[in-house]
């Protein structure tokens, strides 16, 4: 589903991703974790293009990304993307901020894509919320519109940076029952988190990053049991 070979990003001089090489399997879920500015971020944008990288080739879902921006949109239709701050519209409610793309980008009609967006909330559990503005709903609450907001467009992947880590601790539970129901369901997904308890319980495959490199990567209970570097170790033991 997701190919990374021999990936290399700079900015500027800075050489961010160093030879990142990832294949991602139809169904797996993939936790990405590392510390802060290690290029977990860059790397997962580079996967629909929200950065762009110098070396090396991304595949998705058998569409090689290229310049074409045909084929970037292409790869865009199938990759849903979820922050940690919601990045809602604010002047739109619930229910439009999830219709926008289905209405705007695949010219469905409104009252067919209005139909399959309010059963999205309802799996997030949000529906009866569907007219009120972002602004009036807790962070809990909007992430969990981001996230239906994603599904609406049927990706076949669905990429997560850190979506708890804005969230008030009471909070963060609502938001990864969601991510779990869906890893349940079968979705490819590719989660950044430090949410040790949800790798532990949904991972097929814990990835640790540092300074630009993937580092290790194993199951979850080898993983955590026994970490082969002492990078990893160190960080394991400072976030457990
Ligand atoms: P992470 O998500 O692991 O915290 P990021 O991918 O956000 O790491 O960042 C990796 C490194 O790249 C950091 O040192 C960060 O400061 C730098 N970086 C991120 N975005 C940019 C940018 N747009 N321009 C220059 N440097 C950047
Ligand atoms: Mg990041």
């Amino acid at each position: 589903m997701i190919e990374l070979k021999g990936l290399n990003k700079w900015y500027g001089d800075f050489h961010v991703l160093r030879d990142i090489n990832l294949s991602v399997r139809k169904g797996e879920r993939i936790v990405i974790c590392g510390p802060s500015g290690s290029g977990k971020s860059t790397m997962i944008r580079c996967i629909n293009h929200l950065e762009e990288h110098q070396e090396g080739d991304i595949v998705v879902n058998g569409m090689p990304l290229t310049q074409d921006i045909k084929q970037i949109e292409a790869i865009r239709r199938n990759v849903g993307m979820v922050f940690q701050h919601f990045n809602l519209f604010p002047h739109l409610t619930v229910l439009e901020n999830c219709c926008l793309a289905p209405i705007w980008v695949q010219k469905r009609p409104r009252k067919e894509a209005e139909a399959e967006a309010m059963q999205y909330l309802e799996r997030v559990r949000i529906a009866d919320q569907a007219h009120k503005f972002p602004g009036q709903l807790s962070g809990g609450q909007q992430q969990r519109v981001a996230i239906a907001r994603s599904l609406c467009l049927s990706p076949e992947v669905m990429l997560f940076d850190e979506p708890t880590s804005a969230l008030d601790p009471e909070m963060i539970k609502e938001v990864l029952d969601v991510m779990v129901e869906l890893a349940n369901e079968g979705m490819t997904m590719l989660c950044v988190t430090h949410e040790m308890g949800f790798a532990k319980t949904v991972a097929d495959r814990v990835i640790f990053m540092d300074q630009g490199q993937i580092i290790e990567e194993n199951a979850p209970e080898p993983f955590f049991n026994n970490p082969q570097s002492e990078r990893t170790q160190l960080f394991l033991s400072q976030i457990l």
